[in-house]
């Protein structure tokens, strides 16, 4: 079968195409889960771009099919549909411009980027992965915050400047001779992206004209990755959502906090030296609280059973060496609730406490362990479930 004549190729804007059925098949070994039956159509040209280079498949309709997934194959591409069609038919295409036009404004902006660093510090973009929410670079070096902020200053620039760009095939003679990323030795035309005075580099994917229309590039994320940098960013309209879902998220919490949006940092730096200090208040209060509650207890008790509310870790295990103190038998306290579960200690001054604690895993399956004096752990088990186990 001959190669598929990739009209979005010379022409990124269009949107609207015919073409020829060449042959349709059922999807083999699919979902058998799934009553949908999906088609592979095969059409004498498309402008559908395939899922190819790190980025995801245009999606549109055929006629009235639906275009689900575009894959390529030695130059074939496969297009994935949801109805069959008839080879020797003639189909009217559409592709979903909003995604397209999104994914030729992050692939764009990509170029740009990965031209600067390679550039500047002489990294190369060894990843690239473009799909309907994420844009991802990998490099093989890394780069510091600075570096980056620079890089991304440098980078809107370019769209400043609104330069013109070009996608062609040069011929064998000039290629060899030029200098462009991804280069690879193939036998088949290699197709040149350039944004002049930025990059040159071999590309298969639809771009914008002029870098004016990638609108912005911003630098969301960036993390180290396997020896390098793994960056994340945002272009055009992608970016504008995320502002907008940003500018959400602080206009919520400084209605919250009560603070201007520029101030909001330091209203939850604040709100946390707040909540610090509460809680020292409140492990000092209880402290005092669960002393008041054993000086209640009377001289001749044995052994004890407790429920509370959950309490700090360090308040808990005072309070039962307070109880031990004063009980000659077994002392135990369960913080916490029905709803999520009781953390229990468990000791004792004058008796092994660990058949208790061996009862309670076995009987209702709680984690926990300790020595003959004092054994601790959790159960999800309801008050009375356990209190039930307990025939004091
Ligand atoms: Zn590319």
């Amino acid at each position: 079968m001959e190669k598929t004549i990739k009209l979005y190729d010379t022409d990124a804007y269009q949107t609207e195409f015919t073409a020829t059925v060449l042959s349709c098949h059922p999807v083999s070994g699919e979902d058998k889960s799934s009553s949908e039956v999906l088609y592979k159509v095969i059409l004498d040209r498309t402008l559908f771009f395939p899922e190819e280079g790190g980025q995801d498949a245009d999606t549109g309709i055929l006629n009235e099919a639906k275009v689900i997934d575009v894959q390529i194959k030695d130059g074939i591409i496969t297009h994935i549909t949801d109805s069959p069609f008839h080879p020797g038919l003639s189909v009217l295409g559409k592709i979903d411009w909003a995604s397209r036009y999104s994914n030729m404004q992050q692939h764009s902006g990509e170029h740009i980027m990965s031209g600067l660093i390679h550039s500047h510090f002489g990294y190369d973009n060894v990843g690239f992965h473009l799909g309907s929410q994420a844009v991802t670079l990998d490099f093989n070096g890394f780069l510091e915050k600075e570096q980056l902020d620079m890089i991304e200053i440098l980078a809107n620039d370019v769209i400043y400047r609104n330069i013109e760009t070009i996608a062609e095939y040069p011929s064998t003679e000039v290629l060899s001779a030029l200098n462009y990323r991804s280069k690879i030795e193939l036998n088949e035309p290699v197709r040149i992206v350039t944004f002049p005075g930025y990059d040159v580099c071999a590309c298969c994917a639809p771009h914008i004209k002029r870098t004016g229309e990638i609108g912005i590039i911003k630098i969301i994320d960036s993390f180290r990755h396997r020896g390098g940098i793994r960056i994340s960013i945002l272009c055009g309209s992608r970016a504008l959502m995320d502002y907008r879902n940003k500018q959400k998220q602080t206009d919520t919490i400084s209605a919250l906090l009560s603070a201007k949006p520029e101030l909001i940092a330091q209203a939850v730096e604040r709100l946390k030296e707040e909540n610090f200090s509460l809680r020292g208040q409140i492990m000092d209060l209880q402290d005092t609280l669960t002393e008041l509650k054993v000086a209640q207890i009377t001289e001749d008790t044995k052994d004890i059973c407790l429920f509370e509310s959950d309490m700090e870790a360090s308040t808990h295990r005072k309070y039962v060496n307070l109880l031990i103190e004063k009980c000659s038998g077994i002392c135990s306290i369960f913080s916490g609730d029905d709803a999520s579960g009781y953390r229990y200690i468990i000791a004792s001054k004058t008796e092994d406490v660990r058949p208790v604690n061996e009862m309670l895993r076995q009987q209702l399956q709680a984690k926990g362990g300790g020595s003959k004096e004092m054994v601790q752990g959790s159960v999800n088990s309801t008050k009375n479930e356990i209190l039930s186990r307990f025939q004091l």
